[in-house]
C-alpha cells in the first residue's frame, strides 16, 4: 500500500476526519461560493446545521448544470491567484466543464492516484507508462503526478503513436501501464500485427478507466497482456482519475473516503439509498480547495458494497464497477439498455472481437438498433453459413439479456474506427 496508515484506518477515526473536513468545506462554500450560499439559504440551512456526514442529505446537490451556469470561475473556493492548474472535460456540447486546483489540491490528487497505483502492487521500483492523453483531459497529467508521488519512473507517452509506445514499453521494461481499456486493446492489436510478444514483457498491472468497461473486457485484456487489469474511476469535476480504485481482489473499487464521501441516490427522486442498492453516485469532496464540491451528482450508476471488510485490508468502502452514466442509458422501445450490457454479451461469444458500434435510429414511431460487431479473421473467412450462425447466435443471446431485438451486422477485423481516448460506442441518430 502507498499509505497503509490511511488506507487501513479504523472506521471511527475515518469518520472523525470526514466530519472535520466536511465542516471546513461547508464553511468554505458558505464564505466563498455565493451561488452555493444562496442555495443553502433557499434550503433554510447554514453551516451551524451541519455537524457530521450524517447531515449531508440536508445540503443541496450540485449538478453539471451548475457548472455550466457558473462557468468559468463561479465555483472557485479560493481567490484565483491561489489556483495553480486548470483542466477541463471534453464538453462535447457547448462550454467545457472547468476544474481548478490549488497546490494542495494537486498534492491530494497525486496522493489518491499513488494509492491507486499501490492497489496494483505499484511501488518506487516500477516503470510506469502513462498512455492516457495529456492536456486538458485529466487522465495524463493526473496519473503522471500520481506516478511521481509513488516514486516510479514515469514515461509520459500520452495516447497515440502506438508503435513507438510499444517500442518504449519493450526497451524501458515497463511494469505499470495506464490508458483507456479501449486503447489497451488497440495497443494489443498493433503488437499482434508487429509480431511483438507482449507476454515476454515484465508488465504487472494496468490501470484502466475513463470509460465504462466490463469483466468480459477485462478477461480479454488480461489474455492479451501479462498483467492484472484494474479499474480506476474518476472525473474532471472531482479532480480526475483516482477517486476510486480496485485492489487485486478485483471486486469493487475502494473510494478514498478521506477525500471523497460517496452517497447513492435514486436519480428520479434524489432520495438517499442504502448501501447495496444501485442508483446514482453522489460525491462530496472533503478536502478540495480550488473547487470545493458538496453532493455532486455524477450521473454515474453504481452501488456501494455493504461493509468495510476487504481481504486486502483496506477499510475504505467499495463501489461496484460503473455501468455507465444515466445519460448513456439508451431507451429503446421503452426498454432501458446500457451499452455496457451489450458489450458484456458480445465479448463472451467466441469469434467476436471487443469492437462494436451501436446505432440507434427511429423509423416511423419505432426505435431501431443496429450493432456492428467485428469478428475474428478466422470467422470472417468461414463460409457464409458459419457467419450466419454466428450472427443469429449473437442476436439471440443479446435479445435474451436486453429483451429488445437488434440487427446484427458482422464486420471485418479492424474495420471500425479506433480512438486514442474514450471509445465511441453509440451513435444515436434520434438525437441528432
Ligand atoms: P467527460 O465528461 O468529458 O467524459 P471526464 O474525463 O471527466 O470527462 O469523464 C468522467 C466520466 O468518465 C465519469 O463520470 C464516468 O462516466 C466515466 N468513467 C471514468 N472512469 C470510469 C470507469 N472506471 N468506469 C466507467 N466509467 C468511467
Ligand atoms: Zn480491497
Amino acid at each position: 500500500m502507498f499509505n497503509p496508515e490511511m488506507e487501513t484506518i479504523a472506521p471511527d477515526k475515518l469518520r472523525e476526519i470526514q466530519n472535520a473536513r466536511l465542516l471546513a468545506t461547508v464553511e468554505r462554500m458558505w464564505n466563498n461560493v455565493p451561488y452555493y450560499r444562496q442555495r443553502m439559504q433557499e434550503a433554510g440551512i447554514s453551516p451551524a446545521d451541519i455537524h457530521s456526514v450524517e447531515d449531508l442529505p440536508k445540503l443541496p446537490f450540485i449538478t453539471k448544470k451548475d457548472f455550466r451556469e457558473q462557468y468559468p470561475y463561479g465555483m472557485l473556493g479560493v481567490p484565483r491567484d491561489q489556483i495553480v492548474r486548470i483542466h477541463a472535460s471534453s464538453g462535447t456540447t457547448g462550454k467545457p466543464t472547468v476544474a481548478a486546483y490549488t497546490r494542495a489540491d494537486i498534492e491530494a490528487w497525486a496522493e489518491c492516484g499513488a494509492r491507486c497505483l499501490g492497489c496494483g502492487g505499484g511501488n518506487a521500483s516500477d516503470v510506469f507508462q502513462v498512455s492516457y492523453g495529456y492536456g486538458l483531459f485529466t487522465g495524463g497529467l493526473g496519473m503522471h503526478y500520481a506516478g511521481e508521488k509513488l516514486g516510479a519512473a514515469v514515461i509520459p507517452t500520452s495516447a497515440g503513436n502506438t508503435e513507438k509506445q510499444l517500442m518504449l514499453m519493450q526497451d524501458l521494461g515497463v511494469t505499470l501501464l495506464c490508458c483507456t481499456p479501449s486503447y489497451a486493446l488497440q495497443i494489443a492489436e498493433v503488437a499482434q500485427r508487429l509480431g511483438i510478444d507482449l507476454h515476454a514483457l515484465p508488465l504487472k498491472a494496468g490501470f484502466f478507466g475513463a470509460e465504462p468497461w466490463t469483466d468480459a473486457m477485462r478477461r480479454h485484456i488480461e489474455q492479451a497482456f501479462p498483467l492484472k487489469a484494474l479499474d480506476i474511476y474518476g472525473m474532471t469535476e472531482l479532480s480526475g482519475p483516482g477517486v476510486a480504485h480496485e485492489c487485486l481482489e478485483q471486486n469493487g473499487l475502494h473510494v478514498w473516503e478521506d477525500y471523497f464521501y460517496p452517497e447513492i441516490i435514486d436519480p428520479d427522486t434524489g432520495e438517499p439509498l442504502p448501501d447495496g442498492q444501485q442508483g446514482e453516485l453522489v460525491v462530496t469532496c472533503l478536502a478540495k480547495e480550488g473547487m470545493p464540491l458538496i453532493r455532486y451528482r455524477t450521473r454515474d450508476i453504481t452501488r456501494i458494497l455493504p461493509g468495510r471488510d476487504c481481504p486486502c485490508g483496506r477499510t475504505h468502502r467499495r463501489i461496484a464497477r460503473l455501468r455507465g452514466r444515466t445519460d448513456d442509458m439508451l431507451i429503446i422501445r421503452g426498454v432501458n439498455v446500457f451499452p455496457s450490457q451489450i458489450e458484456d454479451v458480445l465479448i463472451r461469444i467466441d469469434g467476436v472481437l471487443p469492437n462494436y458500434l451501436i446505432t440507434v435510429d427511429r423509423q416511423g414511431n419505432l426505435d431501431t438498433m443496429e450493432i456492428k460487431v467485428e469478428v475474428t479473421e478466422q470467422s470472417f473467412t468461414d463460409h457464409i453459413k458459419g457467419l450466419e450462425a454466428l450472427r443469429d447466435d449473437i442476436a439471440a443471446k443479446l435479445k435474451s439479456v436486453i429483451t429488445v431485438g437488434a440487427r446484427i451486422v458482422l464486420v471485418e477485423p479492424n474495420s471500425l474506427a479506433r480512438g486514442l481516448g474514450k471509445a465511441k460506442r453509440v451513435v444515436d441518430l434520434r438525437k441528432l
